[in-house]
């Protein structure tokens, strides 16, 4: 269990990075005033990919909190265009989340969540099609991914 930020810490980490990249449980609407899923690159994902981040989960992709935002990038190696998915599996994988926590908060039945890129540079994104690492831009107030209820900040 992570500790829970304020809105006032949300906004200092954003401003002066911490080391190590984490996610937080943040207030109700911290999402939201963020804004942060409004910052340049980020598109809405169509019902194809929502279906196939559902079918991932296990739930009903009328139970997903949408709007379900993600960065706008390709993988170099294949030109898939990544999704909520690559990032869900990454981090399954990865270790970062377990696949009931993402079912959890991305159904809203676990709050509201934030994961803050540190210093480290962030968690790393492998392509779901062909399984090599994605890189992506690294500067600014840029997410890469936001439901209602879980963003990337
Ligand atoms: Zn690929």
């Amino acid at each position: 269990m992570q500790p829970q930020l304020t809105f006032d810490e949300i906004l200092e980490y954003l401003k002066d990075r911490p080391d190590v990249t984490r996610t937080y449980q943040v207030p109700r609407g911290s999402i939201a005033r963020l804004a942060c899923d409004e910052a340049a690159g980020m598109r809405e994902m169509d019902e194809a990919e929502t279906l196939k981040l559902a079918d991932y989960l296990d739930v009903s992709a009328k139970d997903l909190r949408g709007p379900l935002k993600v960065v706008d990038v390709r993988c170099a190696s294949c030109t898939h265009r990544l999704s909520f998915l690559d990032f869900a599996k990454t981090a399954v994988e990865f270790g970062a989340h377990g696949k009931e926590d993402l079912r959890q908060v991305l159904t809203g039945k676990n709050g509201e969540w934030i994961t803050i890129r540190g210093r480290d540079g962030g968690r790393p994104v492998s392509c779901a099609q062909c399984g090599n690492d994605v890189p992506r831009p690294m500067a600014g107030c840029y997410s890469e991914y936001s439901s209602s209820d879980y963003a990337y900040a």
